[in-house]
């Protein structure tokens, strides 16, 4: 570990060879805690933000270094969860939670829970949404404990059995749902809820071309299995906050794996072992 701390300071860090970068970031997964005052100064940011009501996130990117330690925080905006990225504990759960707010704009009757930060954005984005005439959004899901995730990972399975349910449904403790920073959403009255289809749809790709102005990210883009591990999900909504939002979407980048330099999860760990080992 002391080896890996001189990396973290320096300032080219970004640009060092992407070996390195997956050697640092097998490092900080293994021993997350010995960034703890890095992180500090992140969450005191978000905090202060949150103080003044603004926005959750801000550093300057240029701190990228920094900002990419957070990948590992549950609790962080930035947070990176995949596949081979679960969170830690699995089963983690947010403290600053609150119920989405129901409006003329936004249609949330099943009471779903999101992070403060996240909630605030998706009313803002629902209220301009409705405005340019795009649709009334509706949330079909958001926050999903460890526990509603195994089951529903199981009822998957039964339904398309486990290829399917890979592909389809997170393991418990590996969903951005449980962060309380991911949202599925849907304008009912323009069909294609939860399908594909959705992503041509006005709504769809109103989502696609603005929700990165108020902090969210398309998180599974077409053609993005193989580093993501799920299909084309133009429903599925990710909160980073403005500012990596504004980063994602300018540089033109369609994974955060590819953003922070993670490598690929399209499968479990599990799965890559028992395909080798039969
Ligand atoms: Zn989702």
């Amino acid at each position: 570990m002391p080896k890996s701390r001189p990396l973290v300071r320096n300032p080219l860090f970004v640009f060092v060879p992407p070996i390195v970068l997956l050697a640092l970031g097998f490092s900080l997964i293994s021993q997350p805690g010995a960034f703890a005052p890095q992180h500090e100064l992140v969450a005191q940011a978000i905090n202060e933000r949150r103080a003044n009501q603004q926005p959750a996130q801000i550093l300057p990117l240029a701190k990228f270094h920094q900002t990419r330690l957070a990948t590992n925080q549950g609790g962080s905006d930035f947070v990176l969860v995949n596949k081979q990225r679960p969170l830690q504990p699995l089963n983690y759960k947010p403290v600053n939670l609150r119920e989405i707010k129901s409006s003329k704009q936004l249609d949330n009757s099943r009471g779903l829970e999101l992070s403060d930060q996240a909630a605030t954005a998706l009313e803002r984005l629902a209220t301009e949404m409705s405005a340019a005439g795009a649709g009334k959004l509706f949330v079909n899901s958001a926050l999903r404990s460890f526990d509603y995730q195994q089951d529903l990972f199981k009822s998957k399975t039964a339904q398309y059995g486990l290829a399917g349910a890979l592909i389809r449904s997170a393991k418990a403790g590996h969903s951005e749902h449980q962060t309380g920073l991911a949202v599925d959403v849907s304008v009912p009255a323009q069909g294609c809820a939860i399908m594909q289809c959705f992503g041509d749809t006005v709504g769809g790709k109103w989502l696609a071309a603005n929700s990165w102005k108020f902090g969210f990210i398309i998180r599974y883009e077409e053609d993005t299995t193989s580093t993501t591990g799920y299909t084309y999900e133009p429903w599925h909504l990710r909160f980073v906050g403005l500012q990596l939002a504004t980063e994602y979407s300018k540089s033109g980048m369609k994974t955060l794996e590819d953003f922070w330099g993670y490598p690929a999860a399209e499968f479990y760990l599990e799965e890559i072992d028992s395909s080798t080992s039969n």
